[in-house]
């Protein structure tokens, strides 16, 4: 029998790489899509040799053309770190809306089920915690962050609109932080830039008075999760995340202690709408995938640690966003 094939967008990145893992594990053909503007090809380097692996070097944002059939599209193109989307915004709103669009126009061509790659973002500076779907959100649309945060919004609408007037399968999924090896040490997020410094003895720079709140998901939960909805028939959005939430400062105690540094966290001053809490409510993620995350934060962070630790030195030295 010929095996499925799937799209997956963003697949040099952090998330798209474990992706394309994932689903070669299960024996699809998969088809990686990335322009490289934050990926790195060495992430999936060890699938080039693969029969039921091809790469397309393409910015989505451009018309999207992919030969033979497509039975999933997977969407997660997009920078993603605050420091990346400031340095390209517009890359960033482009890839959200006309990426989406043109996506959404090969999934209808080709009758394939769609997944985009959503975020806990969508809820902006959000006024209550934990956040449930149903939550419309606290987003500053002409703020910093706006360039991210409304492309995705505007992502799940269009997405919704071809669901709902051209009857596309779609799945929209929400994201938040997630963590995990094959994070670029210097994209700014706030795990790889702690252990980072912690790595090459320098301060821990925290920012704010660290009161802030994340809640931190290891990758192969998340994968699980992607996974249980691309196959459920769930259409509305769905938060997938670890609501195991911390402050930043207590975050960076963590790292210290993980790491044996004797460096201490400095503050520095607090980005213009940083989110002052962040944590899922994954009920229905519970109720209707029968999902929740296994591994420990402290379980993840050591897998993570090792990984940052087994790069070549020069880059672990090397701390230019
Ligand atoms: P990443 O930067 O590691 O990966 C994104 C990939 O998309 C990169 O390889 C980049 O080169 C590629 N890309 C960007 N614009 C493109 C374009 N126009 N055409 C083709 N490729 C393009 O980021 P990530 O953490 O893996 O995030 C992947 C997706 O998941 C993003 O859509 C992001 O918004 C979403 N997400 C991630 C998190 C998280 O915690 N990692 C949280 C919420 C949502
Ligand atoms: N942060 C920090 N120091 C850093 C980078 C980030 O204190 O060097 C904080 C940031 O202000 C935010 C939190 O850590 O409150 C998470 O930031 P990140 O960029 O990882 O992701 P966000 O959840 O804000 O998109």
């Amino acid at each position: 029998m010929s095996r499925k094939r799937i799209l997956i967008t963003g697949a040099a990145g952090f998330l798209g790489s474990h992706l394309c893992d994932r689903f070669i594990k299960e024996d699809y053909h998969v088809i990686g899509m990335d322009n490289l503007i934050t990926g790195d090809l060495r992430n999936i380097e060890h699938l080039f040799k693969l029969e039921n692996f091809e790469f397309y070097n393409h910015d989505v944002s451009s018309f999207v053309h992919v030969p033979g059939d497509l039975h999933y599209i997977l969407h997660f193109a997009s920078p993603a770190s605050p420091i990346d989307y400031l340095k390209i915004p517009i890359q960033t709103l482009k890839v959200g809306s006309l990426g989406t669009h043109n996506l959404l126009g090969l999934a209808k061509v080709k009758g394939a089920r769609m997944l985009i790659a959503s975020t806990s973002e969508v809820y902006g500076d959000p006024n209550i915690n934990p956040q449930p779907e149903e939550y419309w959100g606290n987003v500053n649309p002409v703020g910093p962050r706006g360039v991210y945060d409304e492309a995705k919004r505007f992502q799940e609408a269009i997405t919704m609109a071809y669901h709902t007037f051209h009857g596309l399968e779609t799945r929209i999924i929400r994201i938040f932080n997630t963590y995990g090896p094959r994070m670029r040490l210097n994209d700014g997020r706030v795990l790889p830039a702690f252990i980072g410094q912690a790595l090459r003895g320098e301060s821990l720079t925290m920012f704010g008075d660290g009161s802030q709140t994340r809640s931190f998901c290891y990758v192969d939960d998340l994968v699980e999760g992607i996974y249980r909805l691309l196959f459920s028939d769930y259409a509305q959005p769905m938060n997938i995340g670890n609501p195991d939430e911390i402050t930043i400062r207590q975050f960076g105690e963590e790292i210290i202690k993980l790491t044996g540094t004797d460096q201490k966290l400095v503050s520095l001053p607090l980005p213009v709408d940083d989110p002052k809490q962040r944590r899922p409510d994954i009920t229905k993620a519970k109720a209707i995938l029968g999902w929740e995350p296994k591994v420990s934060r402290s379980e993840g962070l050591k897998i993570t640690l090792d990984y940052f630790k087994s790069l070549p030195e020069k880059e672990i030295r090397h701390k230019d966003f």
